[in-house]
């Protein structure tokens, strides 16, 4: 099966200019089978985007992107804490080591690698370093391709798996029509809900995948 596990919508997420009815006309031109929506720090209302699945015939599951203090993290299944409260990445990890819940890392190295960074003075790091940093290792996946991320942070993220190994996923991290599905992850098993898309994270059965065109 093929999902795009994160994408924003307008006006959900303020930084994105799509519309859940064109991430969802994109990812369905690109022939995915789902599509996960991740708006930053916020959750559709209970019930919103089931809702939106049926009238959209497309299978929609619902996530969140978390800011804690090692950055973005996206989550997918229950979380304990009220998200206004936010969380610290050493917070939710010891939390999902006691629930179902997956979480992966996203554009890994955007903060140190890229022209972002560099315009910020940020001098890359060696593969070495990423591959060793704590939170690397701590996700359940790693985020290897996005549409936010460009090839020089592909090549470092790359390198750093090769060193320090962990599932990976590819997302589009649509913020954008036409986006959503240009990146997505390939899961081995059949997914149905969030539950059964956590579980296949939890157990590595990702791999990432790009879509031209
Ligand atoms: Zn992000
Ligand atoms: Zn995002």
């Amino acid at each position: 099966m093929l999902i795009d596990l994160h994408a924003h919508t307008t006006p959900r997420s303020n930084c994105s200019s799509a519309t859940l009815e064109e991430l969802v006309e994109s990812a369905r031109s690109r022939g995915l089978d789902a599509l996960c929506i991740t708006e930053h720090d916020v959750r559709w209302p209970e019930g919103e985007l089931e809702d939106a699945s049926r009238l959209l015939k497309f299978p929609l599951i619902p996530g969140v992107e978390l800011s804690t203090d090692v950055g973005h993290v996206l989550v997918f299944g229950p979380l304990e804490r009220p998200l206004w409260l936010g969380y610290r990445f050493e917070q939710l990890v010891e939390e999902v080591s006691r629930t179902g819940t997956a979480i992966v890392l996203p554009h890994p190295v955007r903060s140190v690698a890229g022209a972002r960074a560099k315009a910020a003075g940020h001098v890359e790091p060696s593969a070495a370093v990423v591959a060793g940093w704590e939170h690397w290792s701590l996700v359940h996946a790693i985020e290897a391709v996005s549409t936010q991320t460009v090839s020089s942070e592909h090549e470092l993220t790359a390198a750093a798996l090769i060193l320090s190994p962990m599932p990976s996923v590819g997302a589009s991290d649509a913020h954008g029509p036409g986006l959503a599905g240009a990146y997505a992850t390939e899961f081995s098993g059949r997914v149905v809900d969030v539950e059964g898309l956590a579980a296949e994270i939890r157990a590595g059965h990702v791999s990432p995948v790009k879509f031209h065109g």
